[in-house]
């Protein structure tokens, strides 16, 4: 067996404030006449204040990001081709935001450094040339896209990311102050997104000593704001911010499971995003994960939140046909999950089942 020798994020800071720190972090990045090019998170479109802290210098660009739906291949080419258009090449890519503003940040770096099209890259280990530099600012925490080898797209036949070691970003900026604003729904799912990162990993086969520790670690740090905090505080910003960061380090030695893999047939067919996607999924995968969806509907009732109900109810045969195959083609997911002789237990009537039941 060969053990993965796994490429991590270059530089971390960590800090209330540090994200004014990011004109000196990119200062010897800078290229001659090749712009820093940012990433902005469309919700910051109309904050100017937010907006003016950002360290736009000669000819920088600032290009807001518009994450309505979650990144696709044909917005990552578009930008990409732009920006080589206008510039041949750039000293960097920024990207502050979400999990889809980092990740169409690190897509858009590979891109310009590679030729053909972005969906030529959506595999295991495609990518041929590095990156531009590239930095994950993330102003709401929860699905490790700051510190993983992937960044997920979806594109003309597939919705997959371009897993390889040009794909971490080389400077991560982790300040809590930014993820404060979230309003209470969005942080929830997306809180989930990494409590559900830590269940399946823990519980999964592929565990190991590496993955656990930063699996229990961020699962503390979920169960800390999620249960047994009355009020969301300061704190737990910087909780939550460590616990993505945790939870993506421990899936990235591992791997996730059946939320997972279930929720990514219901993304394909119905656009339905990560984080709501999981907790839909995640609420009934009891006979899976006992405890951890136990513990899962106290958090959704401290949290006061609707987890929607009755998604898959009017699909056609057809569509469940769709969503199966593409929720039994994530094959690592699913043996991690349930192990090597997963299919013995997983199979199409089943997870019929399980995707009616949503
Ligand atoms: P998101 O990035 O899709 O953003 C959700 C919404 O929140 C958007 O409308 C966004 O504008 C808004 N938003 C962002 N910051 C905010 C803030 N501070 N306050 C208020 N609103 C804010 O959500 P997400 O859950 O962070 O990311 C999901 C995306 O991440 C998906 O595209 C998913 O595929 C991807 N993902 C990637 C990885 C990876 O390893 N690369 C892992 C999990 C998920
Ligand atoms: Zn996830």
């Amino acid at each position: 067996m060969a053990f993965r020798n796994f490429k991590m994020v270059d530089y971390v800071v960590y800090g209330r404030g540090c994200f004014d720190q990011l004109s000196d972090i990119l200062a010897p990045h800078r290229k001659d006449g090749a712009p820093m090019v940012f990433l902005l998170d469309n919700f910051f479109e109309n904050d100017n204040t937010f907006k003016a802290r950002i360290p736009l210098q000669g000819n920088d660009l600032l290009i807001i990001a518009d994450v309505t739906h979650e990144p696709k291949t044909t917005q990552v080419d578009k930008i990409s081709q732009q920006l080589k258009d206008k510039f041949g090449t750039v000293s960097g890519v920024i990207g502050i935001g979400g999990g889809s503003a980092m990740d169409l940040a690190k897509a858009v770096a590979i891109m310009m450094n590679n030729p053909g099209n972005a969906h030529d890259y959506q595999g295991w280990d495609l990518v041929k040339n590095p990156a531009v530099y590239k930095v994950g600012i993330p102003t709401l925490s929860g699905t490790g896209a700051e510190v993983s080898r992937t960044c997920v797209l979806t594109g003309p036949t597939k919705k997959l990311g371009m897993n390889s070691d040009f794909t971490p970003f080389n400077q991560i900026v982790l300040d809590p102050e930014l993820i404060k604003g979230a309003p209470k729904n969005q942080r929830f799912y997306t809180g989930m997104d990494c409590y559900i990162h830590c269940i399946e990993s823990l519980q999964g086969t592929y565990i190991n000593a590496f993955s656990r520790s930063y699996g229990e670690k961020a699962l503390e740090l979920c169960q800390e704001v999620f249960l047994n905090k009355k009020d969301w505080d300061e704190e737990s910003d910087e909780q939550l911010m460590m616990a993505s960061f945790a939870g993506g380090m421990s899936i990235a030695y591992s791997q996730v499971g059946v939320a997972h893999a279930v929720s990514y047939g219901l993304s394909y067919l119905l656009g339905t995003k990560h984080g709501i996607g999981n907790c839909i999924v995640f609420n009934h995968l009891e006979e899976f994960y006992p405890e951890g969806v136990k513990e899962f509907h106290q958090m959704v009732k401290q949290a006061n939140i609707d987890i929607p109900q009755g998604v898959c109810k009017d699909l056609t045969d057809e569509q469940f046909d769709t969503m199966i195959n593409v929720s039994l083609g994530m094959a690592p997911l699913w043996e991690n999950a349930l192990g090597k002789d997963w299919q013995k237990q997983m199979n199409r009537e089943r997870l019929r089942k399980l995707y009616e039941k949503l």
